[in-house]
Parts: structure tokens; sequence; C-alpha cells
């Protein structure tokens, strides 16, 4: 037996009553809280139907957690069973009326794209948090957006009654001018046409204002080209004051941080951006010399070792350097020739190294970095030229560099230069004794 639906004559009905003809277990999966599926014979619960969400609210007592249309039956999925029998149900209204506004909303602006521009409407998406159409137009300009938005709220200051009458194909063709139909029907019978007095004729089973003034500002936020059509996502009444508060307040902050008028944002906000922009390439230049003074500092205060001649550069930083500055110094000391920059830097509760070397310089930096990570329970690696490497014992880092440094001095002192792993075995072989 079809369900009797309310909503077709009265949207704005909260309360009803109604007879329960069967309440069956939902086929669900095992994992999920157990539903149940309740038929009436007459309801006031919208089931998800063309882009308009279900309702929700409770039916005898139980939540309906969804409502959905089987044939000409309506079904509600609720979370506890419920007996057989007379019940009432009641909609959550506020849920329901933010529907009607924005579907309501979506018949004015469909009808405003089509009636300037002749841009049909092939999608509607009502969600929680946004409201779409999708128009067919590869494109839409900023003026056509601005046009079909004053018009539409031109159609809502109207204040225009909303209408729907269910017709028959015949009477419907003989009676109607196929002309003002924004849409051919569907169906052939039970045809219910939602006319928005003298602006839209379209066939919708949804739910809509009594008069278009309830639907309150329609604004569109944003366009997007997807695959040949437009989508234009847009909210309508209270949405769109929720819309208009958060940005209101945007804009206020925002302006008072920069101290200009919020028109002025825009602006402001890009000569703060190329502002950035030049001091970013400032600093950067100014780091360059920097990294360059403190890298001559350093390799000139090394003593060049024994026949090689190789500086030893050492460094163990507590300030907390990132592996980033690490690199950078290393990489300005070893532009210079027969240099080792065995740098390491903590913070906290980490600790990081960078090893590298001259090109001139045969010691292997990766087997290097490998004899001296444990010490701080590290993990890293690299190449003979450059290695780094990380660890979580900060407090291990002196400790560390100290014993790279006891195995380059010692690898440089030799006449011939032998790797580091040669060198290594010995100094952490004798560190073990
Ligand atoms: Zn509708």
């Amino acid at each position: 037996m079809p369900t009797r639906r309310l909503y077709y004559d009265d949207p704005y009905l909260r309360d009803f009553a109604c007879q329960v003809l069967r309440c069956e277990s939902a086929v669900r999966n095992s994992h999920s809280a157990p539903l149940y599926e309740v038929v009436t014979d007459t309801t006031a619960f919208y089931p998800n139907s063309g882009g308009q969400p279900s309702d929700r609210g409770t039916l005898a007592g139980a939540d309906v957690v969804d409502v959905i249309e089987r044939g000409d039956e309506i079904v509600h999925i609720t979370s506890t069973a419920v007996g057989q029998g007379p019940a009432s149900g009641r909609i959550d209204v506020e849920r329901r009326f933010d529907h009607i506004q924005q579907h309501s909303g979506q018949h004015i602006l469909s009808g405003a794209f089509a009636s300037l521009f002749g841009m049909e409407t092939v999608g509607f998406h009502l969600g929680d948090d946004y409201v779409t159409i999708d128009l067919t137009a590869p494109d839409i300009s900023r003026d056509q957006w601005a046009a079909a938005e004053r018009l539409a709220c031109e159609v809502v200051f109207q204040n225009r009654p909303v209408t729907a009458t269910f017709w028959d194909r015949d009477a419907a063709d003989s009676a109607i001018d196929p002309s003002r139909l924004r849409k051919l029907p569907a169906r052939t019978e039970n045809i219910r046409l939602v006319d928005i007095d003298g602006f839209d004729l379209t066939p919708c089973g949804g739910t809509h204002v009594r008069a278009t003034g309830e639907v309150g500002l329609i604004k569109v936020t944003r366009t997007e080209r997807i695959r040949g059509v437009t989508r234009v996502e847009f909210v309508c009444g209270r949405r769109a004051l929720a819309d208009y508060r958060w940005k209101n307040r945007a804009v206020h902050e925002a302006a008072a941080m920069l101290s200009v008028h919020g028109r002025e944002l825009p602006e402001s906000v890009g000569r703060l951006q190329s502002q950035v922009r030049q001091t970013a390439r400032q600093l950067e230049q100014a780091l360059k010399e920097l990294y360059q003074y403190q890298a001559a500092a350093m390799y000139d205060s090394a003593e060049p070792a024994g026949q090689s001649g190789i500086r030893v550069v050492s460094w163990a930083s507590t300030d907390g350097h990132d592996i980033g500055y690490l690199k950078m110094l290393a990489h300005n000391i070893c532009e210079r020739p027969r240099a080792v920059a065995l740098l390491g830097s903590s913070s906290g509760e980490s600790a990081h190294v960078v090893f590298e070397k001259s090109h001139d310089v045969s010691i292997d930096m990766s087997k290097l970095l490998r004899e001296v990570l444990p010490e701080v329970e590290g993990k890293g690696g690299g190449t003979r030229q450059i290695a780094q490497g990380g660890g979580k014992r900060p407090e291990r880092l002196p400790h560390a560099i100290s014993l790279a440094t006891a195995i380059v001095s010692k690898a440089a002192e030799s006449s011939e230069l032998e790797t580091a792993a040669t060198a290594a075995e010995a100094i952490v072989s004798a560190d073990r004794r």
C-alpha cells in the first residue's frame, strides 16, 4: 500500500499520527548497531530523494536515523524496534526547514540561470556543509554569476507564492504551455508541479517554502568547472547568515591586524606578501654571508694535521641549529681544500650530525657516520662525500663528535691516508679495552 505523504500538503507539519504496519530487522553489516525498518500508513518524514536529504526525528518513540523510498512505500530506519498499531511521529523541524530553504533556493537560482542564460540544471547536491547545482555551461563569468544571484534575490524579495499541484500527463499537456516548464517530467501520472508564481514551473517531489520570502538571502559562494559543466556552490537563508557571520568576522579581524578597512584587505595582503618575499631574499643573502664568515673562521682556526695537512673542523652546538643550518655550514667549510667538517647540534630530546669532506680528502664520511651514530642511538646515512643522521641521546653528542674527530685525526696524521674504517677499528677497539 502506498504510504500517504503528509509533507506534500504541509511541509511545515511537525507532529503527526499514524499506524505502524510493519517493523522488521534491517539488513546491516555485522559491526553496526541493530537497525529496524518501520513502515506506516501515513508519514510526514521526507525520504532521501531528488537531491534533498531525508528527515530526522522520532517515530513511536524510536529515533529515526534515515528514511528511504522503496517503490511507493516510505521506509523509516529506526535504532529501536517499535510495535504495530497507532503511533505518533515528530519531525526535526530545524533540519527540515534548512532543507526547505536550500532546496527552494535551488529552484529559484536554477530558474534564474535558465531564464537569463538558458543554462540547464543537471545536478543538485544538498549536503550538511554545502549546496551545489551543476549547470550545462563549460564556464560562467563573474557577471553571469552576479546577475543570476541578483535576479534570484529579487524573486525572494517579491515574496512570490509557491504552490504544488498534481497532474496527469494528458491534462498537463493540454493545460500547460511546455515552454513554461523548466524541466520535463520523468513520469506520466501523478506529476507534481512546483510553481513559483510567474517565475518558475518545474516537476519536483520535494519540500518547499510557502512563499519565496522564507528562503531568505541566496548567495553564490563559488563556482568550479567540472567535466564540461559548471558547479555552482551557494547558501540560502540561515546558512547564508552563518556564512556571512564568519566571513564578516574574518574580514574584521584580518583588517584590524593590518589596520586597514576590510575592502582594502586584498591589496594590503598583496603588499604584505611582496614585503615578506623581499625580506626572505634579504635574509637568505645575509645567511649566505654569515655561513661564509663562520666557515672561514672555523676553517682558519683548525690546525692542519700531520703530513696530510687536513683540517678537522669539529663543532657540537647546543643551540638547536637545524640540520639545514649544519649542512650549509659544512658545505661552506668543505668548499675549501683539505677540510673535514664534523658538525653536530642538539636540542631538547634529539641530536643531529652532518659529516662532510673536501674533494681532495679520501676519508669515507658514510663509514665514519656508521662508527659514531651508536653513541647517540642514532640513524642516518649518506655518501663518501657527505653523510647525515639523527639520534635520541643529545647529551652524548659532544662525545660522538669527539670520537669522530679522533678517528679522522688519526687517519689524517698518517702519511698515506687510510680509510676511516681502518682507523676507526683501531680507535673503537682501543676505546672498549
Ligand atoms: Zn523542489
